[in-house]
Formats: structure tokens, C-alpha cells, sequence
């Protein structure tokens, strides 16, 4: 971390000159990062689209009464496993709704027909599945979790995340996107944040801009990423989302962050946050997405030949060997990699279940990146 950026505010990053801004954190990116960009190659499991919050921009949570709000059954679940192994994937990531069955009638219900009462014991169960049926490694998105749903899920999979989004406690107001979202309030994302440190899960956090945070509360959010993997090391990447607009949110008419934003933001990220921790961006929800390799960003995060993006349907995965192309037009040679990167793979590292960590370093090469880089025998 450069302790010059902490004693002078947030203007070096929210007005200082971009170009310059962009240069110093490509530079540390190459340092540790080199000319490598890396993407995980996976399946996305919906477990399910209920949740008990409401976020304004959120087009992935289905309200129960809708007759498209489900629960995926343990065949459902397996089928796309199965399809994305069969496509080469190495990862199966679930994402889904927050605690739906502590408010709808119709989660619990669905829950209870499947044989349980609790969503992250039925997660649990699914990820074991996963294991025992496929060589995919469950990679688990749920959201904000007390210590013993960690407890629960740390030994069927071989990380976890959960998008810190922001720090603002603004945007819980009235009005605000996170109004009467019980999980979106800062403290609790923190928590989380903090207990996966505790509990040596490698994790994946990440800011989502554009929601009506301002630069600074950016900037906040991501000495507060950077400080709980200083006290832990847990924190395997943190990724930069930009806002999208769609038309069924409560958001439509919300501006989307402009290219320079995401370039500012990205840079200041890379600057901020501890070299190894790898910096992300997603492909899809850009045209432009190939400028933020010169902000500084190492990789592109899960891409999918199988299934679609939940949370932004509207935006197609690019296709994986146009992307490398791409990428090598920039000066980058793209790469797989795992779910978990390479420094948590080493045997004494203490941070993955000892049977998820065997089936994890089997899949690697020595530098830790995926051994099947399925890509490049496509493109040949
Ligand atoms: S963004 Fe996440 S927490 Fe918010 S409503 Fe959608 S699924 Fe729930």
C-alpha cells in the first residue's frame, strides 16, 4: 500500500491526471502479475432466485409470487455440472439469493420438499454433489454468512465469495438501492468479510460502482478489502463492477458509470489494494473492456461456455478465443485458472479443506494456473 495515497485524501485518484493514474498501476500489475491475464473457465448454478432483500438494481431475484421463482433440484444442479465438464470447465460457481427462507412462505416450503429448513445446508449438500459426481471444483457465492454457515460449507468447497459492493451506509436509506436490504448493510458485509479471514478461506470480494456511492466511499470500501487481508491474506481478488441499466429494475433510468470511471477506479484499486491480490473486471459488460488491462487489471473472472450471466442476462460472455485474441492484440496472453489461485495451493497454507485442496492441485500446473488450458487447444 502507498501510504502517500492515505495522507493525501482521494484527489490523486478522483481528479489527478488518468493517463498517469493508469501507467503507475499498470506497472505494478506487470511487477507482480506480468503479461498474463487469466479468466476461470465454469458453470453458473442459480441455486435459487428468492432472496429476502430488494436491491434496486437487481434483475436476478424473482419475487415468490412470480412463477419463475424456484429453487434448482439436486438433478437440475447436476445437469449443468455435468454440461460444463463435458466443455472443459473447472469450476462450478453457485450464486444465489440471501436467506430467502427467514421471509417467504414459498422458500421455506420449497426447501422443506428437498428434505431441508435451512439454504446453506441444501448448498452444502449441493456441493458435495458436485464433488462426488464431477471433477468440477464449488466455488460458493452466498452472500453474507455467520461463522457457522462457514463452518458448514468450507469443507465442500474451495472458495468462497461475496461482493463487498460498498461501504456506504447512505445507500440503505429511503430511496436508496439498499433500502430494507438486511444484508446490504455495510457492517454486516464486513462481518463476513472478516470471519472468512478468520476461518482461512481463500475469498473472492469485489465493489460494485455506479449505485450512487461517491469516489471516496470507493475508495473506503477498498481500504477496507485491503485491511482485512493484512490482518488474514485471504483476500485471493477483488473484482470491479460496473452498473448496468435494465429495463425491469428499479434503477432503469440510473446512469451507468462512463468508461473513465471504471479506468479511475480500477487504477486506484490496483494502487490501493496489496500486489498479490488479483484485480478483476468483467469482459461482458463493456465493449471497451480491453482498456482496463492498461488500468491495471490481471484478470477477467469466470467465463462461461455453458451458461449464461445470471446477474447481467442482457450481456453475452465473450467468446473465449476471440477473447484471447484480444488480449494478445493488447501485448497479453491469456490463461486459465482455477477457482482458487496459486499461492492458497501449497499444501502448509492452511486455507482449503485437505480433500478439496488434493483435487485442486491435481488440476494445476507447477504455476499454479489451470494443467487443461482448454482455450488453447481450441484455438488450434
Ligand atoms: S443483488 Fe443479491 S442481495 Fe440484492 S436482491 Fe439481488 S440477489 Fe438479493
Amino acid at each position: 500500500m502507498n501510504t502517500q495515497s492515505l495522507s493525501t485524501g482521494t484527489a490523486w485518484a478522483e481528479t489527478g491526471d488518468l493517463r498517469a493514474l493508469m501507467t503507475r498501476a499498470a506497472g505494478i500489475r506487470d511487477a507482480q502479475w506480468g503479461r498474463t491475464v487469466t479468466y476461470s473457465r465454469k458453470a453458473f448454478v442459480p441455486l435459487t432466485n428468492m432472496c429476502r432483500d430488494t436491491c434496486g438494481y437487481c434483475t436476478f431475484v424473482k419475487h415468490p409470487d412470480s412463477p419463475e421463482a424456484n429453487i434448482m433440484t439436486p438433478e437440475q444442479v447436476l445437469a449443468v455440472a455435468q454440461k460444463g465438464e463435458r466443455e472443459g470447465c473447472k469450476e462450478l460457481l453457485f450464486s444465489l439469493g440471501e436467506k430467502p427462507e427467514l421471509r417467504y412462505e414459498k422458500a421455506r416450503k420449497g426447501l422443506e420438499r428437498l428434505g431441508y429448513s435451512r439454504l446453506t445446508d441444501y448448498l452444502r449438500d449441493m456441493c458435495e454433489l458436485v464433488l462426488t459426481e464431477t471433477s468440477l471444483l464449488p466455488h460458493v457465492n452466498a452472500g453474507t454468512l455467520t461463522d457457522d454457515e462457514i463452518d458448514v460449507l468450507r469443507p465442500v468447497s474451495a472458495s468462497m465469495g461475496m461482493m463487498l459492493e460498498t461501504v456506504s451506509r447512505r445507500l440503505t436509506r429511503k430511496g436508496q438501492p439498499h433500502y430494507a436490504c438486511p444484508d446490504k448493510v455495510p457492517v454486516q458485509r464486513l462481518r463476513t468479510l472478516e470471519r472468512a479471514g478468520q476461518k482461512q478461506v481463500p475469498f473472492t470480494t469485489g465493489l460494485l460502482i455506479g449505485i450512487g456511492e461517491t469516489f471516496a466511499e470507493r475508495i473506503e470500501a477498498l481500504h477496507a478489502i485491503n485491511a482485512a487481508h493484512a490482518r488474514h491474506g485471504h483476500i485471493q481478488e477483488v473484482i470491479i463492477q460496473n452498473f448496468q441499466r435494465k429495463p425491469d429494475i428499479e434503477m432503469a433510468n440510473h446512469p451507468e458509470p462512463a468508461l473513465e470511471d471504471m479506468l479511475r477506479t480500477i487504477a486506484a484499486a490496483r494502487i490501493i489494494l496489496a500486489p498479490e491480490i488479483s484485480l478483476q473486471a468483467p469482459p461482458n459488460l463493456s465493449a471497451r473492456h480491453i482498456a482496463y488491462l492498461e488500468a491495471g487489471i490481471n484478470d477477467w473472472g469466470g467465463i462461461s461456455p455453458v451458461t449464461i450471466d445470471f446477474i447481467n442476462p442482457q450481456h453475452e460472455w465473450p467468446e473465449i478465443r476471440a477473447l484471447a485474441r484480444s488480449c494478445s492484440g493488447a501485448g497479453f496472453e491469456l490463461r486459465e485458472r482455477l477457482t482458487v489461485y496459486p499461492r492458497y495451493l501449497t499444501g502448509d497454507s492452511g486455507f482449503i479443506n485437505p480433500g478439496v485442496l488434493a483435487r485442486a492441485a491435481g488440476m494445476a500446473q507447477e504455476n499454479g494456473l489451470a494443467r487443461d488450458q482448454r482455450h488453447i487447444g481450441e484455438t488450434a
